[in-house]
């Protein structure tokens, strides 16, 4: 299918006006198909014209324009042609759409707890053409009349209220004017749980199986939602128009949530089944405040075209952790973004596909979504808040209601944005916003300092930034020092040229540590002076300051990404500052870094059992000391389980003996033991299925196929593989998990002759699976076998000139990941 281009968008919305949509969809066809019956209604400006209507049907049924039947047959590439279009217009298709099973469309998923399905609507970005006949781009928005036929037993829910009026017979409420993508049904014996907020209904929904963690964790889910309603209200000024408001848990979702206005959806595994760390829960407080913050941005004011989806997601990205912060007991929100996102957003630009936050062209729908990831999100949201730094607070949320006010129901841009702060400011954004918003990659901040007899004779903060691709940014942040755990010195500044003296030091006492950004204001690769990275084994746990911890463990990452700091020595400070880390969101990203990424890419296969024992250990040790149920607790026992080498441990462990307290129900947990005795070949497939009946779920599916993937078996392997890759049936989940199984081996002999059909057998599943859910299969089965070889493979398929988007985009990220360990492996070799 081709894909929506830019000019095109332009021109139809230049034509068209969509004055409303009426959509039936009959879900009681079975399991494969649905009867999708679209009535629109539009004006044309110029009668006479002629455009199209998208349409991803499995087939056609009847056509007809202003009641003239038209050929089904012409549908061609996903477009239906209209020709002489009148001033009003209206078409009605009725068509047979098939369900998806790569969570694009109208996902349908079986429970394996019970058989029974459930379906639901992910339209984002360009899929809604496969659920109903649309003019699929963001600024053509209407109100949606929507009715539903479904199974009886079945619960409907959708943009806008629903009620029942027959058996199997719902009728969703008149919505707002909404842009296409945003239109969702979920349909299925859901399960609910009700209650209501300053005159908002809400509801919380989930499949039948999970109804226990469902009750659990709804007063939690209710209570964040409450607060972030009164929390908005009060900031945009703007009461939430949606009507009621509906989080409807899913599975098989891609993404972590999605924003349709009056019925967000959610990747279920946020109802956690098991026992849960803090950051975890705070995790899904983001993704609940994220999501809410769109009904204003984003669903109220939308994008004009996908190239200003940054400003959606900066947008909510920033708005969800000051909620956070500001109005729940999530106050440390911004040290779990350094953390978590940041990181994130930090590996994005180390790949050579960084680009601008915004400003980046996008010529077609499908290539804006290839620009969105951890740079649209966390980079966007350090931005905003080094604009907030600019202009000042109240200046920055008077444009933004300003913004919010005008665009209401329509359609907004980066300029009218920033036109909006700059009317409230009265500052002039232009070199600002090329310096932060249209330019790639990011400087590099450090502090020099001049010592005599320990004390501090100069401090000047430099910026550099990268030689191919200059910029001047101005940095707001600030650098703080200590020694024994005691702050010696901080000191806020604003850098604008390449150095600034930091006289505030002067005369201070030279510090053990000296952390630059050490509150995390501001977006940049933080080099750490050679005696600080060495005195962080003896000192990083003493620092009583959460955030600069996180700072500095995300400047050890970007080092050992960079080869500049050695898998070694990130070990070192592992061993002696982790166990003792008071942050959960540090405690449990860093030993989870260690394991799935410092370990597997940097520390070569034949030292890699040494460096799991020493996680190993750490996780132990902490295990040992620490109280029974907390997050300490639960941080340590995953990482031991999924790091150590005694096998009675895990084997009793894997059959409920000896559980640490807390987790003795708990199948998530079990789950890694078993992936971790399955991987070193301790027990088998008979073993597998035998856990997998104890724990007969969707979850528990997913990990059986991820642990039978991660034998170091060469039938086995050969299986995975031919399910992987092969047109088995495989939904978008369970490829990932048999990816994330299968490279997981003793040796690279058992999985070497993999590499090659990696590059061919990979790239051709976009014949038959979506590219959101493929670009993320790209990435995870990407090889790691961590050879010149693979290297070379690698770059010769990213030339190929047949990729998809998609593919091509996830190769060059997994590719420049590839070589940062090739990189570090060269230059440091084997940890001690
Ligand atoms: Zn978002």
């Amino acid at each position: 299918m081709r894909s929506l281009t830019l000019v095109e968008a332009r021109e139809r919305s230049s034509l068209i006006t969509v004055t409303s949509y009426a959509v039936e969809l009959d879900l009681d066809r079975g399991d494969e198909i649905f009867g999708s019956h679209t009535a629109v209604r539009f004006t044309c400006a110029e009668p006479g014209a002629a455009s199209w209507v998208d349409l991803k049907a499995r087939s056609v049924e009847a056509v007809s324009l202003n009641g003239e039947a038209l050929d089904p047959a012409a549908v061609l590439d996903g477009r239906l042609p209209l020709t002489g279009l009148q001033a009003d217009n209206e078409l009605v298709v009725a068509s047979t759409m098939a369900y998806s099973h790569d969570g694009q469309g109208l996902h349908r998923a079986t429970d394996p707890a019970d058989d029974r399905d459930y379906v639901y609507g992910h339209l984002f970005l360009d899929a809604a053409p496969s659920v109903y006949a649309c003019f699929d781009q963001p600024d053509l928005k209407a109100p949606y009349d929507v009715t539903v036929r479904a199974p009886l037993d079945w619960v409907v829910l959708g943009n806008g209220a629903a009620t029942q009026s027959g058996p199997g017979r719902w009728t969703l409420a008149t919505t707002k004017p909404l842009a296409t993508y945003f239109m969702t049904v979920c349909a299925g014996p859901y399960v609910s749980v009700s209650d209501e907020h300053d005159g908002i209904p809400l509801g919380i929904h989930a499949r039948a199986s999970l109804r226990e963690p469902l009750e659990r964790h709804a007063p939690e889910l209710f209570d964040v939602t409450k607060r972030s309603f009164d929390y908005f209200h009060g900031l945009f000024g703007i009461r939430y128009p949606f009507g009621e408001y509906h989080q409807v848990f899913v599975p098989e979702f891609n993404a972590g949530a999605m924003e349709n206005p009056g019925c967000v959806t959610f990747r279920d595994q946020y109802l956690f089944r098991g026992a849960a760390t803090r950051d975890e829960l705070l995790g899904r407080a983001n993704t609940v405040a994220h999501e809410m913050s769109h009904m204003w941005f984003g669903d109220i004011v939308t994008m004009k075209w996908w190239d200003d989806l940054w400003l959606n997601e900066s947008f909510a990205e920033y708005m969800s952790h000051r909620c956070l912060v500001d109005a729940t007991d999530y106050t440390d929100a911004w040290v779990d973004s350094s953390i978590v996102r940041k990181v994130w957003g930090y590996g994005a630009e180390r790949s050579p596909s960084t680009h601008p936050v915004a400003g980046v062209e996008a010529l077609d729908a499908q290539s804006a979504l290839q620009n969105f990831d951890g740079i649209s999100y966390a980079k966007g949201a350090a931005t905003l808040r080094q604009l907030i730094a600019y202009v000042g607070d109240e200046p920055f949320i008077e444009g933004v209601r300003a913004y919010l006010t005008d665009k209401s129901y329509g359609n907004g841009t980066l300029a009218d944005f920033l036109g909006a702060i700059e009317a409230a400011s009265g500052k002039d954004l232009e070199t600002w916003s090329r310096a932060w918003l249209l330019t790639a990659d990011r400087d590099t901040i450090s502090v020099d300092v001049e010592e005599q007899g320990g004390v501090i004779q100069s401090a000047v903060a430099r910026r550099e930034s990268p030689t191919d691709r200059p910029a001047d940014r101005p940095h707001a942040f600030d650098v703080a020092g200590w020694t024994d755990g005691r702050e010696l010195g901080r000191v806020t500044t604003t850098i604008t040229g390449p150095e600034t003296a930091l006289a505030d030091l002067e005369g201070t006492p030279e510090p053990a540590l000296l952390v630059p950004n050490a509150s995390d204001l501001t977006w940049a690769r933080v080099r750490l002076s050679d005696s600080t990275v060495a005195a962080l084994p003896t000192q990083l746990a003493q620092v009583p300051d959460d955030q600069a911890r996180a700072v500095v463990w995300s400047a050890l990452i970007d080092g050992v990404h960079g080869a500049t700091v050695s898998p070694g020595a990130f070990l070192d400070v592992f061993d002696a500052a982790w166990p003792h880390e008071t942050s959960s969101s540090i405690l449990t990203r860093i030993a989870a870094y260690a394991e799935h990424r410092i370990v597997p890419w940097f520390v070569p296969r034949e030292a890699q059992d040494r460096a799991l024992a020493r996680l190993s250990t750490a996780g132990a040790g902490l295990l040992e000391r620490s109280t029974p149920g907390t997050t300490e607790s639960l941080a340590a026992a995953r990482l031991v389980a999924g790091t150590s080498a005694d096998a009675t441990l895990l084997r009793a462990w894997a059959d409920g003996e000896g559980l640490p307290a807390g987790l003795e129900d708990d199948g998530d947990f079990r789950w890694i033991v078993v992936r971790n005795l399955a991987s070193r070949g301790l027990i088998g497939v008979p073993e597998i299925e035998a856990y997998h009946t104890k724990d007969d779920t969707l979850q528990g599916s997913l990990n059986a196929l991820m642990c039978r993937a991660s034998l170091p078996d060469a039938e086995v392997k050969a299986w995975a593989w031919a399910q992987l890759t092969g047109q088995e049936g495989r939904s978008n989940y369970e490829m990932v998990h048999l990816a994330r199984g299968f490279w997981m081996a003793p040796d690279d002999d058992l999985v070497v002759d993999y590499v090659p059909r990696y590059f061919t057998d990979v790239p051709a599943m976009s014949e038959w699976v979506g590219e959101d859910a493929l670009s993320r299969v790209v990435l995870v089965a990407f090889p790691r076998v961590f050879t010149e070889e693979t290297a070379r493979l690698s770059a010769a398929t990213i030339a190929r000139d047949d990729l998809t988007p998609a593919v091509h985009r996830s190769l060059v990220d997994a590719d420049a990941e590839l070589r940062e360990a090739l990189a570090s492996r060269a230059t440091f070799g084997a940890p001690v």
